[in-house]
């Protein structure tokens, strides 16, 4: 079973759309997961949209016990991200900086915080169809910690099936831990000198992490000999060309999936999923 990440140095270069395509294309003969990975702003969902359950998911955060306190600042002293202030007479605690990371409850010598659970987003599930499940991470807004939704994503998703992950944009932290333990990836590109830029970013990220990782370029003119050279120096497989269509901008617009407009695009799905597999076996 493989878990392929779709990732690109940046939003709006078509990873959810090749994402949602592959996972609808392997479903239609194996179990397969598709998760959404881009927790600030999932919407891998709406292309393929059914009833879904929800549970939370939690952080940890400290509570000061002001009885206990001797206000000695250890605990603040600790906290590298400053979500612990000592004041006159009590410790301020802001919960959109704090990391959960227990060491203030660690190094209190007066015992004086434990932990409460705090939640700052959700997992849901869904079951468009009898073969395919999708998993939506969602952190609510105002918080930070997308590496806790990641996580809780990855940890919800089965192991004996194949899945697809939808990644969120850009090559900080969220896509760091997205891609962590992946198999394989996808890096979805366009021909355009920023398209260019972003993809060695998220090449050199795949690299550092050990993942294999093949292109795709999307919306495609026909011109697009810079990625090519990259590719070729890089020896990263380009797998597809996905030309630039108003055609297929108007079903993704709608919400709608390629491959249930084209046999053809049915079989190009499929068959990139197995040459990403094969990327990866070419990497063991
Ligand atoms: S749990 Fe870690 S990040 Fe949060 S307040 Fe304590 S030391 Fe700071
Ligand atoms: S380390 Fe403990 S005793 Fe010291 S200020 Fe923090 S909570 Fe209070």
């Amino acid at each position: 079973m493989v878990q392929l990440v779709i990732a690109s140095g940046k939003g709006g270069t078509g990873k959810t759309m090749l994402a949602a395509n592959i996972a609808y294309c392997l479903s239609q003969t194996v179990e397969t997961t598709l998760a959404d990975c881009d927790v600030e702003e999932p919407n891998v969902h709406l292309f393929l949209p059914s009833e879904y359950d929800e549970s939370p998911v939690c952080v940890a955060n400290p509570v000061v016990d002001r009885d206990a306190c001797t206000l000695c600042g250890q605990c603040a002293d600790f906290c590298r991200y400053g979500a612990l202030v000592v004041m006159q007479d009590r410790v301020f605690f802001n919960p959109s900086l704090c990391h959960s990371c227990g060491g203030c409850m660690l190094v209190c010598p007066e015992h004086a915080i434990s932990e409460t659970p705090r939640k700052i987003g959700t997992i849901e599930v869904r079951k468009p169809s009898s073969s395919l499940k999708i998993v939506t991470g969602r952190l609510n807004e105002g918080e930070v910690a997308v590496p806790a939704i990641i996580s809780a994503v990855k940890n919800s998703v089965g192991k004996d099936e194949n899945v697809i992950i939808d990644g969120p944009p850009g090559t900080a932290c969220p896509v760091i831990e997205t891609l962590h333990g992946a198999d394989v990836c996808i890096l979805v590109t366009e021909p355009t000198p920023f398209g260019l830029h972003d993809l060695a970013i998220a090449a050199d990220v795949a690299e550092q992490l050990g993942v294999p990782a093949c292109v795709v370029i999307n919306k495609s003119d026909g011109r697009d000999e810079d990625i090519v050279a990259f590719c070729d120096q890089r020896k990263l497989p380009l797998l597809l060309r996905i030309p630039y269509s108003r055609e297929w901008a108007r079903v993704q617009g709608e919400g709608d999936l390629i491959v249930r407009h084209s046999l053809e695009w049915q079989d190009t799905f499929s068959r990139l999923f197995e040459e990403a597999c094969n990327c990866r076996r070419a990497a063991e």
